[in-house]
């Protein structure tokens, strides 16, 4: 069972909320690079190595900074996020682009950064030629279907998600690139998402590198990229186990040399395009308990609410709460954490055994870094908070100020009521 801690103590919290007010998210920025270190380590083996963040997951130009300091890329599907990439000074080939449904303005904008086109479907061959052009490197999402090898359950139901070619699709776009002269090829998978098992990803390693030798084979392309897609998990529960990133470098690595190194591929590039597991336990939603009400049931209402954090309402998601300050009484009360949207779900917990909470009492919620501000909200017209770094020497940087009622307002003209 694995501890649930703070990067501060209560007074150094205090001090925090004294000076921006609550709610805010709190990104440790000496945590998010401790651990970006681990996950290169693990493939120091791999010849060019690259993470490339999901920048959906905190799409936050100071994360993505200190992100970029550790060498690592961004992942975009959208306009907005390349732009965001690019303000940060990332570029060319350091952005993978993998979208879907993609409007032309968007491939124009990767196309003219240099970002590594993925593209999503066969048929997005002829648009991005017509509207942008064919570019130097082209990579394809696979989305192997119903073709799971070995009959494991390791990638979910590829047949019900939107994304990628089918493997007869696959074969087709890569000829057609290669007719079209394209010399240089990547290949792109994401089959799974907050998955804790490292085998899983292991498994996806052994399907991709498999169907590289077969592309190979086929078509006598050799490929230089293989990325992995993002989805690994993080431990929300205490009781979850965090992924030993050891275990799919060595055996991503064992399956490198059986597969690809036997069978002249190499060097062959490995990247992933990980979000949640970069950021995701390195960020706090800081909240003040505001209101306690007892009727069927017991509620503690904060200021902070569901357009802060939707994971909970939206998927019932399980997130850690901690009263600050009281970690070591009993919890023996029981509680729903309330926001204020006039939807039932806006609970960040459920029925969660907690200490007694007084108002005015500090609440964290943890594991917000990722997936947390970013899929935050204005319905009911409720303001996104801002979003603050403590840095590694402790100090405290406002990366995203709070929105104002300005801001959810910009929108609209009233002179002409
Ligand atoms: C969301 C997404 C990711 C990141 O997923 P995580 O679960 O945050 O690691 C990576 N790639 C694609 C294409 C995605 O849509």
């Amino acid at each position: 069972m694995a501890e649930k801690k703070l990067p501060f103590t209560k007074e150094q919290l205090q001090k925090i909320v004294d000076q921006y007010g609550t709610p805010f998210h709190i990104y440790d920025e000496k945590a998010i690079k401790e651990n970006a270190r681990k996950l290169a380590a693990v493939f120091a083996w791999a010849p060019g190595f690259k993470e490339y963040f999901a920048v959906k997951a905190t799409p936050n130009p100071y994360i993505m900074k200190l992100l970029k300091e550790e060498d690592i890329g961004a992942d975009c599907s959208s306009l907005p996020e390349l732009i965001l990439s690019e303000k940060v000074g990332i570029k060319g080939e350091d952005i993978m682009f993998t979208s879907n449904n993609t409007a032309a303005d968007e491939f124009v904008k990767a196309m003219e950064l240099g970002a590594i086109i993925n593209l999503d479907d066969i048929t997005h061959i002829d648009y991005l030629e017509k509207h942008a052009g064919v570019p130097e490197v082209i990579s394809f999402r696979y989305n192997p279907g119903p073709l799971r090898k070995g009959g494991n359950a390791i990638i979910g139901n590829p047949e019900e998600a939107k994304y990628g070619l089918t493997r007869e699709q696959i074969s087709e776009a890569y000829k057609i690139m290669r007719d079209k002269g394209v010399e240089r090829f990547g290949i792109h998978t994401m089959v799974i998402s907050n998955e804790l098992d490292p085998d899983y990803f292991i498994e996806t390693a052994k399907m991709m590198f498999d169907l590289m030798v077969e592309l190979h084979k086929e078509l006598g392309i050799r490929f230089e990229l293989v990325n992995f897609g993002g989805g690994i998990g993080i431990p929300y529960r205490p009781e979850d186990t965090a992924v030993d990133y050891e275990i799919i470098g060595q055996g991503v690595k064992k399956l490198y040399e059986e597969k690809i190194a036997a069978n002249g591929l190499a060097p062959l590039k490995l990247a992933l395009e990980c979000g949640r597991v970069i950021t995701g336990p390195y960020g706090y939603l800081v909240t003040t308990a505001m209101h306690t009400k007892n009727i069927y049931k017991n509620y503690m209402g904060v200021d902070a609410s569901m357009a802060d954090l939707m994971r909970p309402g939206m998927y019932g998601a399980y997130h850690h709460l901690t009263v600050v300050g009281k970690e070591n009484e009993p919890h023996d009360q029981v509680y729903d954490v309330t926001g204020s949207l006039c939807e039932n779900c806006d609970k960040f917990v459920v029925d969660r055994n907690l200490p007694k909470i007084n108002i005015g009492d500090i609440l964290v919620i943890h594991d917000t870094g990722a997936h947390g501000h970013a899929m935050g909200f204005n319905y009911n017209g409720k303001l996104r908070s801002a979003e603050l770094l403590l840095k590694e020497d402790g100090s405290v940087e406002m990366i995203r100020r709070a929105e104002t009622i300005e801001d959810y307002f910009a929108t609209l003209d009233f002179s002409r009521l």
